[in-house]
């Protein structure tokens, strides 16, 4: 991205919102190189001035060109860092990453109380592993989420990638069990612990596929190029190029916005009779896309949420209302379980 649009980008989202939070992604996003990160802080402060505060950063990087002297960079500078690492179970999708190398820099991050996260993406030739994805991030004391490939972008054309929902649900099931019944364990573990506080609390507390993202986000690409996702967007939903604007306003009044705005809104039509649609939304377009009809529910990552998220209101609900021996469980549940009690009427139960 060149500097004049890096500014642009910068200018605009400064004059039109109080708060933002820029999250930087590829590819690699350090291919950029160090430089363009130390450029975006001085533009952020030049334009946020004494707000500063209210605009934060992620870079999302698979880690391989980090070094200490740029994690302080970040660290000193409040920049999330986001790893893509699946604990050394990345046959097939990072054949080449050198576990050893990410792993110390995770240990690193842990020992300085750096501010990241680490995302782990599950795909058919690793789904088997999640078992043992769980036990080294717990030993290495790095909270994560699992992550599930998609037939979208990079895993739509590798059959090896492509997941089956009920499976992958089924798994997903397993590891929350072992989570929550994992009395000493120190991370949270996402989504599970996000779909905890979703069960349990109103407003709903949940990701972006949960809680209708249109209008909050705008992916920017390279050239300027707008669309409402970072995921890969079919070309109807270009929204403009931020060089060719002079408010980010314009963007939301373009054919791109109302051609993906027209799509989520037919789909959540028919998810209205849904039982969990309060809590789901009618998650998310560019998934819908991905499983092949956008305006309908039913695909991918519908099947694996409604298994998933029931079992985990279910338990929840079971919990308080068996007032089960909290002993039992991880300080997660034990936490949100008082939360409810203690605060019942901010709880809207399933
Ligand atoms: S399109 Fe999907 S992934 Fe993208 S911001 Fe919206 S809900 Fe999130
Ligand atoms: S779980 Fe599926 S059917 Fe239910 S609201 Fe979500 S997307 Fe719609």
């Amino acid at each position: 991205m060149s500097e004049s649009t890096l500014e642009k980008v910068i200018s605009l989202v400064r004059a039109e919102y109080d708060s933002a939070w820029y999250i930087w992604h590829g590819g690699e996003p350090l291919l950029a190189g160090e430089q363009f990160f130390r450029k975006v802080i001085s533009l952020q402060k030049k334009y946020y001035d004494k707000a500063i505060t209210r605009c934060g950063n992620t870079i999302q990087t698979n880690g391989v060109l980090l070094k200490s002297r740029f994690i302080e960079f970040c660290r000193d500078n409040r920049i999330n860092l986001g790893i893509s690492y699946e604990g050394g179970h990345d046959a097939d999708l990072r054949p080449d990453i050198d576990s050893r190398m990410i792993e110390e820099i995770i240990a690193y991050m842990v020992k300085k109380g750096h501010m990241f996260s680490v995302t782990s993406t599950v795909h058919g030739g690793n789904i088997d592993k999640m078992g043992d994805m769980y036990e080294s991030f717990k030993r290495m004391g790095a909270s994560f989420c699992y992550s599930p490939s998609l037939r979208i972008g990079g895993g739509l054309d590798n059959e090896d990638l492509h997941l089956d929902a009920d499976k992958y649900a089924d798994m997903c099931i397993e590891m929350f069990e072992r989570w929550i019944h994992d009395v000493d364990v120190d991370i949270p573990v996402m989504p599970f612990n996000q779909y905890i506080s979703s069960a349990l609390n109103a407003p709903n507390v949940s990701d972006c596929a949960h809680s209708s993202c249109l209008t909050k986000w705008i992916c920017v690409y390279p050239d300027g190029s707008v669309y409402p996702c970072g995921k890969p967007c079919v070309e109807k939903y270009r929204m403009g190029n931020v060089n060719e604007i002079s408010s980010i306003d314009e963007l939301f009044k373009s054919d791109g916005f109302r051609n993906i705005l027209v799509d989520s809104i037919e789909r959540r039509k028919k998810c209205k009779e849904c039982e969990i649609f309060p809590k789901c939304g009618g998650g998310c377009t560019v998934d819908a896309m991905a499983d092949g009809d956008v305006q309908s529910p039913g695909g991918f990552s519908c099947q694996v949420y409604k298994k998933l998220f029931k079992h985990i209101a279910a338990t929840m609900v079971r919990i308080i209302n068996e007032k089960e021996d909290l002993s039992q469980y991880n300080r997660f549940v034990r936490d949100a379980v008082i939360g409810k009690l203690t605060n019942p009427n901010i709880i809207t139960p399933m």
